[in-house]
């Protein structure tokens, strides 16, 4: 499913007083949508071509601190500018905003027009790009989960207290209760699908307020733009209607973590390159190598799946998030499970990512371990059956963040794929979010020292 609008098409439809704003965005490296609201006139007039932004945008933290020490912006080179070049094939209709269309841009160096190395968007496009010279399409899903609240926003500024799920119990595919929750839900689904997403369904999950939504799987850098949308529209349809959510990855000790869950499968041309029916569990010897790849980089690419301290608060024993960094089919205790296994829809779907992740760093370091396996035909171990929860000897989920900074500063093949100044950009984002976690002080720390210390 295409995004739905045309320039001609939003020419037409602002002649007629439908649509007079466009939002020109991108995605910074937290996944967020950054931009500016455009005239539709102006948009139309030229604006389309391209419009600029300071350059700190791909170096901030979440609280847009002007973060010292990246290579690519900073005081000492004064911030400039990049720039913001349209890509109009998502051009879409926001159905949930009035009169406004969307189209995220690609962002370009402002003295070479080559894309920005360090962009979340440009580096998901490079290891699409890889995978097309071997012959592969790559088709992804993300399955994107998130805690409802009662609460607005606005009532939570500041001390965040007293939050009310949106569900008083657990209502993993209950009906009843997510026929509650329809007023936010339905217009999710039906706001969404006319912006061009494929949503194929939304389902209460395991915990009380937990909600996911499922869209269909499509090439991976329509999905990371889908994905990146959905988080867009969810929050700003429960928004609307007074209540807020979370995609956080763990913002309870007590309850289930947020997932984004990503399937993936490889294409050539039009036929699924990873199913085989003469193999038992019908996988291709190309499966078998992209999952080997993954296995083998797992360690190395959780800063790209778990980016903050807290999403590594996710990673707990029964409650559906992964420990064990290995595969098995049909087996929600794995990092890699195996699914559609025998048919032509066999795939992976990596279940370490949080619903915090960057959708495009996330399906960007899977794809590019994946294509390393094949790259080097590396053979994949048995599979591990059972309760991986208690499989001690498995290969564990690294455990922090600063863990995952260190695997990634050393990992070889992010270099290789990503290019040493990326890997370095990121592995100091992660770095950030460690040193600001560690002087910060927590509840937790009052809680158990105010007193007894
Ligand atoms: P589950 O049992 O996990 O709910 P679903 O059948 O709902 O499985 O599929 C989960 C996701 O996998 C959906 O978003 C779907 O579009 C996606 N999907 C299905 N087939 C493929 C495929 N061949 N490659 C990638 N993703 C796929």
């Amino acid at each position: 499913m295409p995004a739905n609008l045309t320039l001609d098409a939003l020419g037409t439809a602002f002649d007629a007083g439908e649509i007079d704003t466009v939002l020109v965005v991108f995605p910074d490296m937290q996944g967020r949508l950054m931009g500016k609201r455009f005239h539709a006139g102006f948009f139309l007039d030229g604006g389309h071509k391209e419009t600029h932004c300071c350059n700190y945008l791909l170096a901030l933290d979440m609280e847009m601190n002007t973060v010292p020490g990246y290579r690519s912006a900073g005081w000492d080179q004064g911030y400039g500018d990049y720039v913001m070049r349209p890509d109009l094939s998502t051009l879409r209709r926001l159905p949930w905003l009035a009169g406004t269309a969307m189209v995220i841009c690609d962002l370009l160096d402002h003295h070479t027009q080559d894309e920005v190395a360090v962009s979340p968007r440009a580096i998901l496009k490079r290891q699409i790009a890889r995978a097309r010279g071997m012959g592969f399409d790559a088709m992804m899903a993300t399955e994107l989960e998130f805690y409802l609240f009662d609460n607005s926003y606005e009532s939570l500024r500041g001390d965040i207290k007293g939050l009310v799920p949106s569900s008083g119990y657990n209502e993993d595919y209950h009906i009843f209760q997510t026929t509650r929750e329809e007023d936010v839900m339905r217009a999710v689904r039906n706001h969404l699908y006319g912006a061009g997403i494929p949503v194929e369904s939304t389902k209460g999950e395991a915990d009380a307020g937990q909600i996911e939504v499922n869209h269909r799987y499509s090439d991976a850098l329509d999905t990371a733009d889908n994905h990146t949308i959905i988080k867009q529209g969810v929050k700003e349809i429960a928004w609307s209607r007074g209540k807020s959510v979370t995609f956080m990855a763990k913002y309870d000790t007590a309850k289930a973590g947020s997932a984004a869950h990503v399937h993936q499968s490889l294409w050539t041309g039009g036929t699924p390159a990873f199913h085989d029916p003469g193999d038992g569990r019908g996988m291709s010897a190309t499966m078998r190598h992209f999952l080997a790849g993954q296995l083998a980089g797992a360690d190395q690419m959780m800063v790209f799946l778990a980016p903050y301290v807290n999403s590594y608060k996710r990673f707990c024993a029964g409650l559906f998030a992964p420990t064990r960094a290995v595969w098995s089919c049909d087996n929600r205790t794995a990092a890699f499970r195996v699914c559609g296994e025998g048919t032509k829809a066999v795939r992976v779907e990596c279940r370490i990512p949080g619903a915090d992740a960057n959708p495009y760093l996330a399906c960007a370091a899977l794809l590019a371990a994946g294509l390393d396996g094949i790259e080097r035909k590396l053979e994949l171990e048995p599979e591990v059956r059972g309760d991986l929860y208690q499989a001690r000897s498995a290969r564990e989920v690294p455990k922090t963040l600063r863990e995952a900074a260190e695997r990634l500063k050393a990992s070889d093949l992010y270099r290789r794929a990503f290019g040493g100044a990326v890997v370095d950009h990121y592995h100091h984002a992660a770095e950030w979010e460690i040193a600001e976690t560690d002087r910060t002080v927590t509840d937790h720390d009052l809680r158990r020292l105010l007193e007894r210390a």
